[in-house]
């Protein structure tokens, strides 16, 4: 550092220590600083005065300016070992003027930016000039091949280094525009661009310069560049021809060249400021090149090599990053507060699996193990536990609630909606009847006998009781006098208080996060927690956003069960459809029949249904018996008809896609869906799965209007794919993850670089999150002082990964 930033630092530290009260130099900071400024020839606002600022102020004022002149040491511009030297660098000094910015300056503070295009970069998620840093191109053109205008190809990407011969303004396709005659020492060619006649102005006879696209033929042999992007050869560094060149996503009102431009010059002077997180160490051992450089080469590669360097740093970082918050959130919850550890050889287990109508298969028989090992230990339980649509979770799950009863803990059981509670409700009823008597059916509130030493209840709570009903009940759960506890997730997050919850089961969940677990913790409990979805999550995926839950799979279905035969079909056959909807009915067996998908409103989409059943139940099927089911539905009346289509009163069951989840119908064998092309390859393998379930042949059809390619592709997978793992997989690789629960629901943190299907990155960035994590896990030692505030960072925006 010079010494004149030295004695600015070394005053400015003073001023901390003595308190922000303008006391580091006599006469004030405000003269300091004039003549401090003066000597360096660098200049503040014209209006700044410390002495006017509030304290507050001062000691923020300070500690950015401390901030900056630490930035410019030195060593965080150093190569570390890894960096290939054929990546080039650029240094930048910082000068004084621009020390009252920071990386965190609204963009308005660089030159060239209005706030009318700030906005623009608004809607591009670039408010910041850091934001801007990581505002990466979506890819590159390879303009780096160099050709003499004689060895130009046809088609293909390519560059030349030309000399103006003479430009001027023509009339192209009926609009002004610019055409030129360009050479090098090999020959002349012609060059026009379209709609920009400013162009022939900017090209002076003999000035340099860089052409780079594709060349079309004119007639039968002139090669030509039509609108090719170019730029004099004046400054050292090109930005849109000659290398690779890269393309960010823009908004309407931003032009792809003063975009560039605006990153480029940014970048070069940023990037370097960037300080780098990650501790040296890791760097080392992963190979990563260090931040600021990748950061310029991820926007303005040397090479493909430099890029792809570039991108696994960045990519690292993204995934390296979520661990690390997946993993603190994991010790918080398992570490914070000791667990309630259960006996879990009890007789009422044996008894209950014994009595099931079924033996458990021997994936379920193996995730009840790792559960129940789990639920034995000090430290509550976390767990993820997914299966397949029908693989049997429910029983698991049973089992693992009545060995928490049989310990003296209370269970919840939390169910996505009403209706799958009830269900849930039902047939656990059901299962109980099978080891105990039924003593007591209150409502809601269902006593057994003779199931554990003492008698055992089973409560659904759910919104529609009434108020005195649902206090009755409540007083119950508080006082400990109920055993298990079926809902919806309004159980635990509600003004519902346990006795002694000792286990939560969710079940279809993809979002049960780090907040719910906070509140059951609130409530004074540290329960075990059991978290059940049906969606296959991909492992890479489960890895990063369940990278704080153990993962159980039960990958095997009971036996028995058939493959639902799925006909992806044309618009033209629906009455075929219809008609074999019809068939199956007078075989006394059941349909659904899936809405499209309006994205719109609720409102909106019940609409749609409400017509649709009309349709249906008037034109279509005017003898049979419909249901309709969609989201404004009241819940007695949606509970009403969910009744009448499981009791076999109703032959089909119109409804919009709220009938997604868990819905256990065995007599219903045709799924029929609208719009299919709509959906997401996870959610056509839950509908499908609602068929199926049952002893008969069961069969899905898809109705397609005006598939896209995309769209085609899915309902051919579909068609094609049974399992819903493979699915998974591809849906992933099809839609990327933010996509692949919807975008709102991922809760995971933008992941601009790292993509899901690099499993190989991920691990690496999960060990070393893990050995980091086993070092110093609260980040405290000074070597990840940077790392931590980079983690507060991003949980602070990114929120909650569930
Ligand atoms: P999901 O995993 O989708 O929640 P469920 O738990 O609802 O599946 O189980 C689907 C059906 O399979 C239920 O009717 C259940 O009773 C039945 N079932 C569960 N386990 C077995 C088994 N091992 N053998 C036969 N049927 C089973
Ligand atoms: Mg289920």
């Amino acid at each position: 550092m010079n010494p004149r930033t030295e004695s600015l630092r070394k005053i400015l530290e003073l001023e901390q220590v003595k308190g922000y009260n303008d006391l580091a130099v006599i006469g004030g900071l405000d003269r300091y600083l004039q003549h401090h400024l003066d000597e360096s020839g660098d200049s503040l606002p014209p209006d700044f005065s410390y002495a006017a600022l509030s304290k507050e102020k001062r000691k923020e004022w300070v500690e950015g300016v401390l901030g900056k002149l630490a930035r410019i040491e030195p060593q965080a511009l150093k190569t570390p070992a890894a960096t290939k030297p054929s990546i080039s660098r650029k240094r930048h000094s910082t000068p004084l003027a621009t020390l009252e910015y920071s990386l965190d300056s609204p963009i308005t503070v660089l030159k060239g930016i209005s706030s009318a295009l700030a906005a623009k970069f608004t809607k591009l998620g670039v408010k910041t000039i850091r934001e801007m840093l990581y505002f990466f191109p979506h890819r590159h053109l390879d303009y780096t091949q160099r050709k003499p205008i004689s060895e130009l190809e046809v088609d293909k990407e390519q560059t030349i280094i030309a000399t103006v011969w003479e430009a001027h303004t023509k009339v192209l396709g009926g609009r002004k525009g610019t055409e030129a005659t360009v050479a090098d020492n090999t020959r002349t060619i012609r060059v026009v661009w379209f709609n920009q006649p400013y162009i022939a102005k900017m090209l002076r006879t003999n000035t340099n310069i860089v052409i780079s696209g594709k060349v079309s033929l004119f007639g039968d042999t002139e090669k030509v560049f039509r609108s090719p992007e170019w730029e004099l050869l004046e400054s050292e560094d090109l930005i849109h021809t000659g290398r690779l060149v890269p393309l960010y996503s823009l908004t309407e009102g931003l032009n792809p060249r003063s975009v560039r431009r605006l990153v480029k010059e940014t970048v070069d002077r940023w990037a370097p400021q960037l300080l780098d997180f990650l501790p040296q160490e890791i760097r080392r051992r992963c190979s990563l090149l260090e931040l600021p450089l990748s950061i310029q080469q991820a926007h303005y590669p040397d090479s493909e090599k430099a890029k792809d360097q570039a991108r696994r740093r960045l990519a690292f970082d993204e995934l390296f990053l979520i661990q690390l918050g997946v993993l603190s959130r994991k010790q918080e919850w398992q570490e914070g507060q000791r667990g309630n550890p259960l006996t879990i050889g009890m007789p009422i287990l044996k008894n209950f699996l014994n009595a099931l109508p079924f033996t458990l298969t021997a994936a379920q028989e193996r995730v009840l193990g790792e559960i129940l090992r789990d639920l034995e230990k000090p430290k509550p339980m976390c767990r993820l536990l997914q299966g397949e649509v029908g693989s049997g979770k429910t029983v698991v799950a049973t089992a693992a609630l009545l060995v928490a009863a049989a310990n003296g803990y209370q269970g919840a059981f939390m169910a996505p909606t009403e209706i799958l509670a009830e269900q849930h409700f039902n047939n656990i009823s059901a299962l109980l009847s099978r080891i105990g008597k039924l003593e007591e059916a209150k409502g809601h509130l269902y006593t057994y006998s003779a199931l554990l030493p003492c008698p055992f209840s089973v409560a659904l709570l759910k919104g529609s009781l009434n108020q005195s009903e649902k206090q009755r009940l409540q007083k119950h759960i508080k006082e400990g006098e109920v055993d298990l506890v079926i809902g919806t997730h309004a159980l635990i997050q509600k003004e519902v208080e346990f006795q002694r919850l000792g286990l939560a089961v969710v079940d279809e969940q993809h979002r049960f996060g780090v907040m719910q677990r906070s509140t059951l913790r609130q409530k004074g409990f540290n329960p075990h927690v059991l978290v059940m979805t049906a969606t296959p999550i991909p492992r890479t995926l489960a890895l990063t956003i369940y990278g704080d839950l153990d993962l159980s799979t039960i990958n095997q279905l009971p036996p028995g069960r058939k493959i639902v035969e799925t006909k992806w079909l044309n618009p033209r056959q629906r009455g075929k459809a219809y008609d074999f909807v019809r068939r199956k009915v007078a075989e006394r067996r059941q349909a659904f029949i899936i809405c499209p998908l309006i994205e719109e409103s609720e409102n909106i989409e019940a609409k749609a249904a409400i017509a649709e059943y009309q349709r249906l139940s008037q034109q279509v099927f005017p003898d049979l018996r419909l249901g309709l089911l969609h989201g404004r539905i009241p819940t007695a009346e949606k509970e009403e008809v969910m009744k009448r289509f499981t009791s076999g009163e109703l032959d089909i069951l119109v409804s919009t896609p709220v009938v997604e989840v868990g819905i256990d119908v065995p007599n219903a064998v045709v799924m029929l869906i609208e719009s299919a092309d709509r959906f997401g390859l996870s959610q056509l393998h839950q509908f499908r799965g609602r068929v199926g379930r049952g002893e008969h042949q069961s069969y899905c059809l898809l109705l397609a209007q005006t598939p896209s390619a995309e769209a085609r592709e899915r309902l051919r997978l579909i068609e094609e794919i049974q399992d819903g793992f493979a699915l998974a997989e591809k849906d992933l690789e099809l839609r990327g993850p933010g996509e692949f629960f919807g975008t709102r629901q991922s809760g995971l943190p933008d992941l601009r670089m790292a993509r899901l299907s690099d499993l190989a990155l991920l691990e690496l960035a999960r060990d070393e999150a893990i050995r980091l994590f086993q070092q110093d896990s609260g980040l405290k030692q000074p070597k990840h002082s940077l790392l931590a505030k980079e983690m507060a960072q991003l949980w602070e925006k990114g929120g909650e990964i569930s």
